[in-house]
């Protein structure tokens, strides 16, 4: 009799010691799962990053093989253009320096329809289109040009084609 309820206690406590290392099992398989979900997770943005790097890298190299035929395509023409400077050169002598001695180019003005229509402007006043249109020739005076009034900066745009301080596009 005393040897069974020796084994019962003994059972009983095999019994609670199971329970709690089961326990203790299902508390590590949780964490285990929560690091795998997170690594999961990882994972996936990892392989999200990747692609759009290498999306980012096939742009990158597009714009560099665009970027070197336009290299091939200027100093093609800059090629013509030395042969036919050289060809001017030898019809005319000094033909090229007097061309070279030529003020560049200074800031071409649009008119408020032809920067509408989106067609080239001579910029006078009133320009060939409008005058052709029988219509009247606006410029659009620039505002940051302007602001310089108020003492704060002017339009720094080299090739803004709004009127600055020129006399004679019906604004002086
Ligand atoms: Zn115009
Ligand atoms: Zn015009
Ligand atoms: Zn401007």
């Amino acid at each position: 009799m005393a040897e069974t309820e020796g084994n019962n206690t003994l059972a009983r406590k095999l019994v609670r010691k199971m329970v709690k290392d089961r326990k203790k099992h299902n508390a590590v398989v949780d964490r285990l799962e929560k690091r795998n979900k997170t690594l999961e997770l990882e994972i996936a943005s990892l392989k999200k990053a990747e692609s759009e790097n290498s999306q980012k890298y096939s742009e990158l190299l597009k714009g560099n093989r665009v970027l070197v035929q336009q290299k091939k395509d200027l100093s093609e023409r800059n090629q013509t253009l030395e042969w036919k400077m050289a060809e001017l050169e030898r019809r005319i002598p000094g033909a090229v320096k007097e061309l070279q001695d030529i003020q560049p180019h200074t800031r071409s003005l649009i008119c408020k329809r032809c920067h509408k229509r989106r067609i080239a402007c001579d910029g006078g006043y009133s320009c060939a289109q409008c005058a052709v249109d029988g219509l009247d020739c606006e410029y659009v005076k620039c505002r940051r040009f302007d602001n310089m009034k108020y003492g704060r900066k002017g339009c720094s745009n080299a090739a803004c084609t709004q009127v600055h301080d020129e006399k004679g596009v019906g604004l002086d």
